[in-house]
């Protein structure tokens, strides 16, 4: 689904984030697992045409035979993509329901009734519909992450991307965050990066592990756990 070849990023302060990254991301919930400062979030964020490389290739199934250049034509990958950055922000003072509605403007829903099906149907599948009117700033982290999931949904993407969901979240809310991951990961591609490992193990059928820029192995959980 997603080509990756000799991506190479360094920072202007001389941190090689990036480094040669050459790795194939095949359809289903895919793990990136690596500790902090790995490359993960820079990674994503090149993936999610928000960060420049400053060499490499990433190439994007279009679903219809062909392949979008992501580095190049992000317009394309954009409308078909899903991005739920770490630490994402939101607006404490406005409800769950608004600012999605917000969101789904901006995506293009501009059509009222068509707009509230969206809206309602993914409040409804991240479980929020019955916070809906409450403000975010009173969200659990749990919370702000399932809305963050719904905002990633709008406007259908192939592809979605999610940057350290679970971190910060009790036992509960990891469980109920990642059962719904699970869900949208049937009908949607995922790339999930973590430094959990059990987030991997427990969901993901396909895998790769990323230290100092570099990626270390992919394969199978079972297998790129073992060989470490
Ligand atoms: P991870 O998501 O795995 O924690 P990051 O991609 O955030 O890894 O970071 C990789 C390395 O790049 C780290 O050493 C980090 O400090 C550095 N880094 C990340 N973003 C920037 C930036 N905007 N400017 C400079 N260095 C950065
Ligand atoms: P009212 O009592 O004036 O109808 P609500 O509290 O029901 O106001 O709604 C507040 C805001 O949420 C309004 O802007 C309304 O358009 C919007 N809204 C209400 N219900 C829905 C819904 N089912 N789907 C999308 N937007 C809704």
């Amino acid at each position: 689904m997603l080509s990756i070849r000799e991506l190479s990023k360094t920072y202007a302060n001389g941190v090689r984030a990036l480094d040669n990254v050459t790795l194939d991301i095949p359809r289903g919930m895919f793990g990136l697992l690596g500790p902090n400062g790995a490359g993960k979030s820079s990674l994503m964020r090149t993936l999610a045409t928000l960060q420049e490389a400053d060499s490499g290739t990433v190439s994007f199934e279009d679903g219809k035979g062909g392949s979008i250049d992501v580095l190049r034509d992000k317009d394309a990958v954009r409308r078909q993509l899903g991005y739920l950055p770490q630490d994402f922000g939101v607006y404490p003072k406005v409800s769950a329901l608004d600012l999605l509605e917000h969101f789904a403007v901006l995506k293009g829903l501009v059509d009222r009734k068509q707009r509230r099906e969206v809206v309602d149907g993914l409040l409804q599948q991240v479980n929020l519909w019955d916070a809906r009117k409450r403000h975010l700033g009173g969200f659990s982290g749990g919370m702000r992450q399932r809305f963050g999931i719904a905002q990633a949904l709008l406007g259908n993407p192939r592809l979605v991307i999610v940057d350290e969901p679970t971190a910060g979240l009790d036992p509960e809310e990891r469980n109920r965050f990642l059962n719904l991951l699970a869900e949208i990961g049937e009908n949607v591609a995922v790339i999930l990066s973590t430094h959990i490992v059990e987030d991997v193990t427990d969901l993901c059928p396909n895998m790769a592990i990323m230290n100092k820029g570099k990626v270390l192995l992919t394969g199978k959980p079972a297998d790129a756990i073992g060989a470490l």
